[in-house]
């Protein structure tokens, strides 16, 4: 029999909902037309994709228009990146240190290939971006393009949107948010603060893999991405993930409807986590503002420097627990951390990303903390 195991890596990913695979299956088995085809069976799948896509702006407040099926947060990052700087022709770019290198890659490569100019706001050791030096790069670059994270992916760090946005408003500039993270975290209404441009990813919030979306307030739209098709408005062409975009929709709604709750238990665990772990692994610290702004589902710590940090992770799933030390290429070494080491978090000290979900336990947390204090004597 399979060992059981422990899981705290839902910011890599989360299990499905077993209600999202009921309604996926359900409409793999019967909706098979394509969304494309004149028929009956076509046009039944063209009314599902469409519930889907209502029912999603309908959480986010925003209108059936704005919603553009992607496969997932990097495609949708570098989807609105490429657009901002081919196609609406905007030169100036305001990111951090800190987003996910499914925004600093992509900047980079149009940075290669377009006349554009990458300008890194400074952050300061927890985290949270310096609006002073923001309101500076705003004043001197005109019509730029301000990319910042909704919460950091390794430590949780909450960006302040409303702050960010009214600056954005301030200066004309557009203000794209990775929000892979928050999606189904708390309610959004990208109406208010205005947000230009968000991107979810349907297996954050235990929906399926290899689906997600992004939204794009109208004014913005770019230039078809991908051709071949008049799929998603012409944007991006391709047969509909249909059953993907099905279950991604229920996802975001079961989400929505036991939203509080959840909140309200994974933040316990994250509370009793760090209070055992102050109270049995003398050294122990927390990265970004883990007791502050910071997404209830993530935590980052250090632990005393007695295990090698490579040691670390392969230590804990040998105790059957899985944890990661941050974005998927940097999850097998917290020494790959640009985000630690941006912060300035002593590499040399292992470190880990613990991030919670609504089904962890008491108990697992306990378990956690156990190993945590076992690996560490
Ligand atoms: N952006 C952030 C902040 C993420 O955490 C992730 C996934 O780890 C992504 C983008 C990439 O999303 P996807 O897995 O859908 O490509």
């Amino acid at each position: 029999m399979d060992k059981k195991l422990i899981y705290f890596d839902h910011a890599a990913s989360t299990p499905m909902d077993i209600r999202v695979l009921d309604v996926m299956r359900g409409v793999a088995k019967d909706v098979f037309g394509n969304p494309s085809s004149v028929h009956e069976a076509g046009r039944r799948a063209r009314v599902v994709l469409e519930d889907a896509r209502r029912s999603i702006a309908r959480y986010l407040q925003v209108t059936p228009a704005e919603v553009f099926f992607t496969s997932g947060g990097t495609e949708a990052n570098n989807a609105i990146l490429w657009g901002c700087a081919r196609d609406l022709g905007y030169k100036h770019f305001i990111t951090s240190p800190l987003e996910h290198p499914a925004v600093l890659k992509p900047l980079e490569a149009i940075q290669e290939q377009q006349n554009i100019q990458i300008h890194m706001v400074k952050v300061d050791a927890l985290g949270h971006v310096d609006l002073d030096h923001l309101d500076d790069l705003l004043q001197k670059h005109q019509r730029a393009v301000v990319s910042l994270m909704h919460a950091n992916n390794e430590t949780g760090t909450l960006l302040p949107v409303k702050a960010i946005s009214k600056r954005c408003q301030d200066h004309g500039a557009l203000f794209h948010s990775d929000t892979v993270q928050t999606m189904a975290k708390f309610g959004m209404n990208l109406r208010d603060p205005h947000i230009d441009f968000a991107v979810a990813s349907a297996h954050k919030f235990h929906g399926p893999k290899g689906v997600g979306f992004m939204v794009i307030r109208p004014g913005n739209f770019f230039k078809p991405y991908v051709l071949g098709g008049g799929q998603e408005r012409n944007m991006r062409a391709g047969t509909e993930n249909l059953h993907g975009i099905i279950g991604m929709a229920e996802a975001l709604k079961l989400a929505h409807e036991r939203m509080e709750a959840d909140q309200q238990h994974i933040l316990s665990l994250k509370k009793t986590c760090m209070e055992e772990l102050l109270g049995r692994l003398p050294g122990v610290s927390f990265n970004g503002d883990a007791s502050g702004s910071s997404l209830h589902t993530i935590l980052n710590l250090t632990l005393p420097a007695v295990i090698d940090p490579d040691m670390l992770l392969p230590r804990l799933d040998m105790e059957g627990i899985c944890v990661s030390s941050g974005s998927a290429c940097a999850s097998g070494t917290t020494k790959g951390s640009h985000v630690l080491k941006a912060l300035g978090v002593d590499l040399q000290r292992p470190s880990l990303r613990i991030s919670f979900s609504r089904y962890n336990t008491l108990d697992e947390v306990q378990q956690l903390v156990d190993v945590l204090v076992k690996v560490s004597g």
